[in-house]
């Protein structure tokens, strides 16, 4: 699948099983899949044989994906994930969220159960005993994008040997969580709070001093992120803070370097970086139920800051796109509705901000909305499907990450050695 086939924005759902505990408690299953895209959700719970006449209910939702109970992690990943993947290694940026209450499977959907349990026990369940890898969209994509470069690197191995050139390719990793507006490095758990730094004139967001540790597998990151957790949940009992309500992002970024001599005559290296973020979001629930309960939403109310800034963006993406469609069929409108597009809000939050370039448009989007079948968390659950449904309308334009940077000094040497080993050949 080529670049411009792969979708520039995926709404998926996933619906997780009823635990164990949950049905010996006698929850109702409120929503369903029906077909591969619509979700059908209904406050008592509905039981199967009456799915069909809730067709065309106000109660049904449609999105890219729908993923049903039974749905695998593998299915998971390589509906939504996979193809993505390759792009990342020619440069282009993709952005993960995993949306939903606490407890609707998030974690689950991205982190999943580790093949190797013994390593890495915290996420494993005690109820994991069949031994088949169930493996979420972090450790899967970690896998792929290693298992590609690998690839890629015999592929141009054989190419130098024929034509010359050379390259190189660097993996990168940030692991850093989102609290009360604060950054947290979980990779360097000495640092305190970091600040977002903006480059005035290229307009990308940075955070300063955070640490990127260069990795050379999958298990390298695995390690790195157990080692995160592990800082994330000293953090947690320190402050007596609950990280459900913090947010988890994981970047990798892919850098590859080459020069080919096919280009004799200009001393250039392309430099493509691509970025992939991974986004466990904090549960959505108390931001939700304090609008249900119609409490106003104000400055150190006990919100979610950042979620409520990510829905902000999300709505403005797709109200703007919504009043470019209208303009087009009536210009006297334009002026008119123009005043009334609401500006893309990334500043007004810490996660929105670090995820600007990703909220504007040059970068794929990826939301996998997770919700609990439990007919008691029929509001959670329904708040989940209105806010992925407005994630539907985004439109964006994913951009490639190459810059044809001036050859270092020893790039030139090595260009020049290989060239006068092919002559010596010839
Ligand atoms: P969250 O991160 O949204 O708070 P979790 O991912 O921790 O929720 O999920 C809550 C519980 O439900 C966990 O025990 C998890 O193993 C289980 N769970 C979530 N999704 C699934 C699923 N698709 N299949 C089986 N168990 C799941
Ligand atoms: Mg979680």
């Amino acid at each position: 699948m080529s670049a411009e086939d792969i979708p520039n924005v995926i709404v998926a759902v996933r619906i997780r099983p009823l635990s164990l505990d949950e049905q010996n408690h006698g929850h109702r299953s409120c929503c369903h899949v029906v077909g591969d895209q619509t979700v059908i959700i209904e406050k008592e719970g509905i039981p199967n044989r009456h799915l069909k006449s809730q067709r065309g209910s106000t109660n049904e939702y449609g999105f890219d994906i729908a993923f049903p109970v039974e749905a695998t992690q593998d299915e998971v990943y390589d509906r939504t994930v996979k193809n993505v993947i390759p792009t990342i290694l020619d440069g282009f940026n993709a952005t993960i969220f995993a949306y939903g209450a606490t407890g609707a499977g998030k974690t689950h959907t991205m982190m999943g159960k580790h093949r190797d349990s013994k390593s890495y026990d915290e996420f494993i369940d005690d109820e994991y005993e069949d031994g088949v890898p169930d493996t979420g969209i972090i450790p899967q994509s970690l896998s792929d994008i290693f298992r590609l470069i690998h690839i890629r690197q015999e592929e141009e191995k054989a190419q130098h040997e024929n034509e010359g050139g050379s390259s190189s390719w660097t993996v990168t990793v940030s692991y850093l969580e989102v609290y009360n507006e604060a950054i947290r490095d979980l990779l360097n758990p000495k640092s305190k709070n970091l600040s977002l730094r903006e480059d005035a004139q290229k307009g990308v967001v940075h955070v300063s001093g955070l640490r990127h540790v260069d990795v050379a597998s999958a298990t390298d990151v695995l390690d790195l992120l157990r080692t995160g957790n592990c800082n994330r949940r000293t953090g947690a009992t320190s402050a007596n803070k609950d990280s459900s309500r913090s947010h988890a992002v994981l970047q990798v970024t892919v850098k590859h370097t080459s020069t080919t001599l096919l280009s004799r005559h200009s001393p250039n290296a392309e430099i493509s970086e691509g970025k992939l973020s991974m986004i466990d979001l904090a549960g959505s629930e108390r931001a939700s139920s304090t609008q249900n309960s119609g409490i106003r939403l104000t400055e150190g109310a006990n919100i979610n800051k950042s979620l409520l800034a990510l829905a902000n963006c999300i709505n403005a993406l797709s109200s703007t796109t919504q009043k470019v469609m209208r303009r087009r069929s009536d210009s006297a409108l334009k002026v008119k509705e123009k005043r009334f597009i609401p500006r893309t809000k990334y500043r007004d939050s810490k996660l929105t901000h670090l995820l600007k370039s990703s909220l504007e448009g040059d970068c794929r989007l990826i939301m996998i909305a997770n919700i609990s079948p439990s007919h008691t968390s029929f509001e959670e659950s329904h708040n989940t499907l209105k806010y992925a449904n407005r994630a539907k309308n985004i439109k964006i334009r994913p951009k490639m990450h190459v810059v044809t940077a001036e050859m270092t000094h020893i790039q030139r040497a090595e260009k020049l050695e290989q060239e006068n080993a092919n002559l010596r050949k010839e």
